[in-house]
């Protein structure tokens, strides 16, 4: 049975073979914090767990195998049955555990999941990411240490580390790494280097089907990611009243017992409420709306970078509107069901009719997102709630990646096979909605251009502003460690303005 939040939603661990101190760990998401000190074959392993209560389903460990997990494995049943009959692993990580001793580090092939993972065995540590890199985790290591952690803020102050095969540098913290999505790094402790192995990389190849299988598959994969993904209790769906919301909200609907809630934002500048609502009232969901002023929203940009820790404008853009809202969802932690991401293996942001151009924006976006930390559960862990994303569930993004583009743009509609797959569970008006942006329909872009402009950006260099603000603010909240309530957006908007105008002026 999967709980309201998994074991654990976030670590830092540090395996040392001097049984050195670990950094004090500083994480976004909110949580207890579990710690735990072992030692092992002449080697430390120290763990802090973000943790919902149980933290012993995040930690396992059978004779020289330790395995630490934060996140949650949607496959459970299928990897159950590679393991002798009657075994029956209390918890996630114990599953990888006994997957682990039967497969090594390829245990991680088959596993379809939102998590991140240490193993320490041995000599070895292997650092592991889902498909998606969906939980970013973050590591440093140097000869007899490998320090990990699932946000890079947490590893702030370890001490700097070498290079890491296949992983990308953090931006102005020395020597931290993030590891790439789907893969695991193998790292020899004595010598804190390795090697990277790929566990999933997104289809090259297009499928061929006939309209009716095609959405059939589609409709069916999906409900599949929707029904692993609900809790204990009714989850909460995050609805704008576009198709890939609607979508999860009418299946979670027909998956859910009790009443499903939903809720949907907006600003005083602009919103999707009348969208929102028609799907609420079709479906008879517990809905709500929440209208966060512009101004407070834009306050929120500082918390936005320290969750995403990413050096994007756009994806901070994207990310920043369901930033405010999950913040201002108090009480007890929920677990929250987007329709974030169906746009990138539906090629939805694209707007003409040409197929050639959609399978390239396809395959560039498939080519690039890794790092972006688009999916990262810690925008919804600073208030304490986990999210999950449908649409980027391995096997469905494996079926939505591979249509051939003309089942993606048909009859002058974009994302045709996920509209025809829920027809029939959606009020006809939501199934042919035009496609609308998070950051659009929440007026995001245009107020983050107006702070902007206001400050003296010309128009043509917003874009560059934009870029520049959020490495500002990540420079402030990540690599400087200050707590975002404590950085002021226009403050902040105003230094980097400076600074332009300077570079700019002939010298
Ligand atoms: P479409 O892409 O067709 O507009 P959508 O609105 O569901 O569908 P996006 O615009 O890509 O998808 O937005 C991403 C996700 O963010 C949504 O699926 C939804 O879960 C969440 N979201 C977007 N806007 C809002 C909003 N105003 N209120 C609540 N959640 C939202
Ligand atoms: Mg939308």
């Amino acid at each position: 049975m999967t709980h309201t939040l998994p074991a654990a939603t976030g670590f830092l661990a540090a395996v040392h073979q001097d049984g050195s101190q670990v950094p004090r760990p500083v994480f976004a998401t909110l949580g207890a914090l579990a710690d735990a000190r072992e030692e092992h074959g002449g080697h430390t392993l120290h763990t802090s767990l973000l943790h919902s209560g149980a933290p012993d389903g995040a930690r396992a460990r059978a004779g020289g195998v330790a395995v630490v997990l934060a996140g949650e494995l949607y496959n459970r049943a299928e990897l159950w049955s590679l393991l002798p009959p009657g075994t029956e692993p209390a918890g996630d990580a114990e599953l990888v555990l006994a997957l682990f001793d039967r497969y090594d580090l390829h245990a991680f092939r088959l596993l379809n999941g939102r998590f991140a993972a240490l193993v320490h065995t041995g000599g070895r540590v292997l650092l592991a990411t889902d498909h998606a890199g969906s939980v970013p985790l973050y590591a440093s290591a140097a000869p007899g240490r490998v320090l990990a952690a699932t946000e890079a803020k947490a590893l702030r102050t370890a001490p700097a580390g070498r290079p890491l095969p296949a992983a990308r540098p953090v931006r102005r913290l020395p020597g931290v790494h993030q590891v790439p999505a789907g893969t695991v790094l193998d790292l020899a402790l004595g010598s804190g280097t390795g090697t990277a192995h790929r566990t999933w990389a997104p289809v090259l190849s297009r499928r061929i089907l006939p309209e009716s299988e095609a959405v059939e598959t589609v409709r069916r994969s999906l409900e599949h990611a929707i029904r692993v993904r609900l809790g204990a209790q009714a989850p909460l769906v995050v609805l704008s009243g576009g198709i890939d919301s609607s979508s999860v909200a009418a299946l979670a609907d027909r998956l859910t017992s009790g009443r499903v809630d939903t809720v949907s934002m907006g600003t005083d500048e602009a919103d999707e409420f009348p969208q929102a609502r028609i799907v609420a009232e079709h479906l008879g969901t517990a809905h709500r709306e929440i209208t966060v002023p512009t101004a407070e929203l834009l306050r929120r940009l500082p918390h936005a970078v320290w969750a995403a820790e990413s050096l994007d404008p756009d994806i901070i853009e994207y990310l920043l509107p369901l930033t405010a809202l999950y913040l201002r969802l108090d009480g007890p932690g929920r677990r929250i069901l987007t329709g974030y991401g169906a746009d990138i293996p539906l090629g939805g942001m694209h707007r003409e009719d040409r197929l050639p151009a959609l399978d390239t924006a396809l395959a560039h976006d498939m080519e690039t997102f890794d790092g972006l930390n688009e999916m990262s559960p810690v925008l919804s862990g600073v208030a304490g709630h986990w999210s999950t994303h449908p649409y980027w569930d391995r096997d469905v993004l494996d079926v939505l990646v591979c249509l051939e583009a003309g089942l993606k743009r048909r009859y002058g509609q974009d994302k045709w096979v996920l509209r025809a797959a829920m027809g029939d569970l959606l009020p006809a008006q939501t199934v042919i909605r035009p496609k609308l942006g998070v950051h659009e329909g929440s007026g995001t872009t245009s107020s983050f251009s107006r702070l902007l402009a206001a400050a003296g950006v010309s128009e043509g260099r917003v874009h560059q502003a934009k870029r520049l603000v959020v490495q500002e603010l990540f420079d402030l909240v990540v690599a400087a460690g200050r707590h975002p309530d404590d950085v002021d957006t226009e403050r902040t908007v105003h230094q980097v303005v400076d600074r332009l105008e300077r570079t700019a002026q002939p010298a």
